[in-house]
């Protein structure tokens, strides 16, 4: 298997462990694959998509040091980043999920990889999540580079299935392996907390939506300053049969293809009549 940079010293490698599926050990796959997240390097849902990801090929694992979900697409351009690589050979960024996919693509790498994934991220990416997903953020990093990228995330907190939510990531790039689809795309994956056999299948589906946050909750610093802490995501409100949040509660693994552009394409003829009438 090709290391991702072998010419350049400091790129780190993770090596095919062979317990990821093994497809690696009999030559079927050799890709260049950059696996990021939000949640930080250290996070057990990075180390289980790292090690599923290996089957396909090698993998470079570049994440914030710090947790950094919520961040959306923010570049942090008010300081210098630096990069360090840990014990586990995982290179870690003290940036944002966007910072760190964007440094491996434009200098950190020796060639742009075959696909970005990102993930696993401890809790779901669905409906309005997406806009302030730190975890898509990512992966549309890797989209706007025009490298087919992925966003995993599961959608209750906490490790308890992540290498079973692994096991679905794994399927899906697996398929996307044996039966491309044209790329670029950007696929927003929600996985159940479930036992991989209770996870009935993948669906394909569209976002949902959620009701308003909840408020911002008030309170006092030790100063007596008053400080505020960003309320909860609001509950799903568009959740029927098509959507990511349907697809979930009823087990299913959700894929929504995503897109970047803003443009309120219905909205166009009203504004310029808008604008132009009298
Ligand atoms: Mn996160």
């Amino acid at each position: 298997m090709q290391g991702v940079a072998s010419s350049n010293p400091a790129a780190p490698t993770i090596e095919h462990t062979g317990q990821a599926g093994g497809a690696c050990a009999t030559g079927l796959f050799s890709l260049r694959i950059l696996v990021s997240n939000d949640d930080g390097y250290l996070a057990p849902g990075l180390a289980a998509l790292a090690q599923a990801m290996s089957a396909f090929g090698a993998v470079t694992v570049v994440a914030p040091e710090q947790n950094h979900s919520g961040a959306s697409n923010s570049l942090t351009l008010s300081r210098p980043l630096t990069v360090q690589r840990a014990q586990s050979g995982f290179f870690y960024v003290n940036g944002t999920p966007t910072d760190c996919v964007h440094i491996a693509l434009t200098g950190l790498l020796d060639a742009m990889p075959d696909i970005v994934v990102s993930g696993i991220n401890s809790g779901q990416n669905m409906g309005d999540d997406t806009i302030y997903s730190g975890t898509v953020a990512a992966a549309m990093e890797g989209y706007l580079f025009g490298v087919p990228s992925f966003a995993f995330s599961l959608v209750e907190r906490g490790p308890e299935h992540v290498h079973d939510a692994a096991h679905w990531a794994a399927q899906i790039v697996r398929r996307y392996l044996e039966a491309p689809l044209p790329a670029p795309f950007l696929l927003n994956v929600n996985l159940p907390n479930l036992p991989r056999d209770q996870v009935k299948g993948v669906q394909v589906t569209r976002l949902g939506k959620r009701h308003h946050s909840e408020p911002v909750v008030r309170a006092q610093n030790p100063r007596g300053e008053t400080i505020y802490w960003v309320g909860a995501a609001g509950t799903a409100r568009d959740a029927g049969p098509g959507t990511d949040f349907h697809a979930t509660a009823e087990g299913w693994v959700s894929v929504t293809p995503l897109q970047i552009d803003l443009t309120h394409t219905g909205l166009l003829p009203t504004v310029r009549q808008w604008l132009q009438g009298p």
